[in-house]
This record gives structure tokens, sequence and C-alpha cells, in this order.
């Protein structure tokens, strides 16, 4: 079992025992689904417009070289640079060498899952470099040195009166919890920040290639003075963000705002095209795009697979799965958890450390139901089950089990014979007391639960008793 695989064991153990946490997401949750049932009512016909969002990331995804080219080519045409980042380690070494070349001293940035990914705040504070984290939620997930519960809402674990308290403790001064007070305490702090950084780092939600602009998405408008006031502005994406045209914002925002919060579109909808021309007031000096792979090519050559690369990161499948509303985004030990998370882990950061996660899924199908662009993520799941199955990476005790199974079901009488002994097993098991204790073989089962009645008599033996035959 490799250290991620115990450490998620027992962070779920943990979570899914946490009542209070568990309280919090199911309210979260609640809100989401109402909020998100009244934006799809909103459209003329939802199902065709996730249709449309497919096959736009469908294009792009299949023609990803060229449109990645384009989109190049446009930013270079205006005066902007982009850094083609094959490893997180690439990436953040380009952002933090930049920033030290340039004499940064403060960096504000908006929410960007992929700078998690290449560990960019870890980067530049190594270098002596201040980070502040502009959205609201990140701002407090910060404060708490922990990383984001959720790709959407970071701060989706906490209470109002938790976010009070560590601001009293981290800010001085706070005797309100009341949200918008809250607010506007955190707001004052991020002002200073913005007008004294030097860098700015943003994410993107797309990257347009007939614009050679990159489109952001917030609610806060936080991505908006990132990029603007201070004089370097670095956007840092995964390749996989290119879409064809701008045309297509026209389908992807609304379908992304109602998949990712149920509102009809975001508050703040910024397309970037470059650094700031010499008829404009103000805006940066310098444009960065920080293209990064980091496994997604990989991902690209894999036709089973590369339809994963569609993913808008909505967050929809995470608030759908009953894994994720039980234990959490921070069991998951990975940048993106949930069931897109449990998919792609293991192409980023390795099957060997990460196939437990693809097992974490009851399956259910909530996840494909509600992912706008219609990845069939239980699919994806069985595939990474499968290659972690091929690659010998599951305990020698699944495997000795499913090998039994295996031989047991090819025939009647094995079947037969196996059933009985188990049966046997597990009735011996409950009469002795045995069962949940160290000494049961099914203890990892029964630990947490009863185990049901053993019925009198088999399926088997019911069967013969009604119809007859075996
Ligand atoms: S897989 Fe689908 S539902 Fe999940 S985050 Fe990506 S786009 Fe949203």
């Amino acid at each position: 079992m490799s250290a991620a695989s115990e450490t998620f064991l027992r962070e779920a153990a943990e979570k899914a025992a946490d009542g209070e946490l568990r309280e919090i997401v199911r309210k979260g949750v609640e809100h989401y689904d109402a909020a998100v049932r009244r934006g799809r009512a909103r459209f003329l016909d939802w199902e065709a417009a996730r249709e449309r969002c497919r096959e736009i990331k469908r294009e792009a995804i299949d023609r990803l070289d060229l449109y990645l080219e384009e989109f190049e080519r446009r930013v270079k045409e205006r005066g902007g640079q982009v850094f083609w980042a094959e490893t997180a380690e690439d990436a953040s070494r380009y952002v933090a060498d930049l920033a030290a070349r340039a004499g940064v001293r403060s960096v504000v940035k908006s929410k960007s899952m992929v700078s998690e990914e290449i560990r960019l705040n870890v980067a530049l504070e190594s270098r002596g470099i201040k980070v502040w984290e502009t959205d609201l939620g990140e701002f407090i997930v910060q404060l708490r040195e922990e990383p984001p519960f959720h790709i959407v809402t970071p701060a989706m674990h906490l209470t109002r009166s938790q976010i009070a308290d560590l601001f009293r403790e981290k800010l001085g001064g706070v005797a309100t919890d009341d949200p918008g007070e809250l607010t506007a305490i955190a707001r004052r702090e991020l002002r200073r920040a913005f007008f004294s950084a030097e860098m700015g780092v943003t994410g993107a939600n797309f990257l347009v290639a007939d614009l050679g602009a990159i489109a952001i998405t917030t609610n806060e408008g936080n991505a908006r003075l990132c990029s603007s006031l201070p004089r370097i502005h670095v956007a840092i994406a995964g390749i996989e963000k290119v879409i064809p045209r701008a045309e297509d914002l026209a389908t992807l925002w609304p379908v992304l705002a109602t998949a990712g919060t149920g509102q009809p579109i975001t508050c703040y909808n910024t397309l970037i095209a470059g650094p700031r021309t010499a008829s404009e007031p103000d805006g940066p000096e310098e444009f960065h795009v920080v293209l990064l792979d980091n496994g997604r090519s990989r991902l690209l050559a894999d036709p089973e697979q590369r339809e994963v690369l569609r993913c808008i990161r909505c967050g929809a499948c995470l608030n759908a799965c009953p894994v994720f509303r039980t234990i959490g985004g921070h069991a998951y030990g990975a940048i993106y958890s949930g069931p897109i998370g449990s998919v792609l882990t293991p192409h980023l950061r390795g099957l060997g450390e990460f196939q437990h996660l693809s097992f974490a899924s009851s399956l259910c199908g909530a996840c494909a139901e509600v992912c706008p662009v219609k990845i069939d993520l239980p699919l994806h799941l069985l595939q990474n089950r499968r290659n972690a199955v091929a690659a010998g990476l599951r305990p020698t005790r699944e495997r000795a089990g499913f090998g039994l199974w295996q031989w047991a079901a090819a025939s009647g009488w094995r079947f037969g014979v196996v059933g009985w002994a188990a049966r046997a097993a597990a009735k011996m098991a409950q009469k002795t007391g045995l069962a949940g204790t160290v000494l049961d073989p099914a203890r990892s089962w029964t630990k947490r639960r009863e185990m049901p009645e053993i019925p009198a008599q088999s399926f088997r033996a019911l069967w013969r008793k009604k119809h007859g035959a075996g």
C-alpha cells in the first residue's frame, strides 16, 4: 500500500466520522443543488448546451497542437510571452525566476488550481517573495495554511464563526461574525496588497486561440485587479484549456457558471490579450502565459481517456459525489478531489501512488449525469482500476480474493462449495462473537458495519426448492 493510500484511508475514516464537517458540506451542497436546478431551468435546452460544450471541447482537444500554436502566435503578436512548461517544476521555476529577475517582493494571485498543482506559492516564498491569495475563499485557506477544500469553493468546509475566529487570530481586532463585515475586513487587507504587488498571477478558464487571449471568470473581480494593477501579469493554464474561437464563450461561460454555482453568468468575465499598449493608460508592462503540460500530453495520447482533458473545472462532479460529500476534499491528499480528481491524479502524479483514489467510488454515475461536458467519469474510474490491477498494484489479499472468486464463479459446483464455506465461516464468526474483532477475516467491512444476519438457506437452495434445478 502506498503512503498516499494509507493517508487517504486514515483521513477518509476521520472525516467520515466528523459529523460537524459533514453537516457543513451537506448544507453547502444543498444550497448549490437548489441554485443549479434554477440555473438549468433558465436554459431553453440545458442538454443541447451540454452537447455543444462537449463538441467545442472535443474539437479543441482533437486539434490541440494546432490551436495552441495559434494561441501562442497571437499572444506573441501582441507583445506577450509564452512559456511551455513540461513539468510542474519547470512552470514554478519560470515564474519564480521571472519574479526574482524583476525584483518582485510581493505577488497577488487570483484563484488558480494549476498554481496549486505546480506549488507556486512554495516556489515564490522560498525566494522570499510574499504571496497574497486574493479570492476570498483562497485567502481564508491561506490564513489557515491548508489547501483548498473544493476546486470552486475553497473554504466550503468552514462556518462563519470559524472564519471570524481565524480573522481574530490572524488579523486582529475582529469583533464580528457577520459575513458582510468579514468580507469587508478581507477586502481592506487585500486592497493594500493589490496596490503594492509588482506581479499578479492568475489562472485562465479558457485560452481563446483565434483571439490569442485568456478568458477569466470570477465573482469577486480580483482577477481583474491581479491582471491590471501590478506591472507584470503571469497567467498559468493547463494546455487543455485552449478553445478554438471567441464565439465559443457564448456557450461555455454560461454553462460553466450554471454548473459551477447555479448563476446565469459569473459576475466578472474578462478577456486579456496582452500587455498594456502605448495608447492604454494602465495595465501590465509584461504579460506572460505559462502553458503547463505536466502529464497532460500522456493523457492526450491515451485514446481511452483523452476526453478527461475536456474538463472545465466546474466542480459539479464533486458536489454530486456521495464520497466527496462524506469525506470532503482534503482527505483525497491531491490538488483535484472528487471524481475528476480520482480520474486525473493517477495520470498527473503516478498510478503507483494514487491508484487507490479510483477505488473510492460507488460508481453510482451521478458525476457523469451532472458533468457539463459529458465526461464519462465512472468509465474512467473503471479503466484506472483495470490499469492498477494489470500493473499489480492492488493488495495481495484483494488479488487472492478475486482470484478465488474467478475460479469459483467459472463452475457451478465450485461456486456452491465456496458459497457454502463462506456462509459457514460467517455463521461461525457471528456465533463465536468474532465478527468485527481482529480475528475476523472480513474485519475491514465489519469493524464499522453490522454483519447482516445470514439466512438459513442459500439462494441456490431456495432456487432449487422453487424451480427444481441447480
Ligand atoms: S469532470 Fe465535468 S463535472 Fe467534474 S469538474 Fe470537470 S467539467 Fe465539471
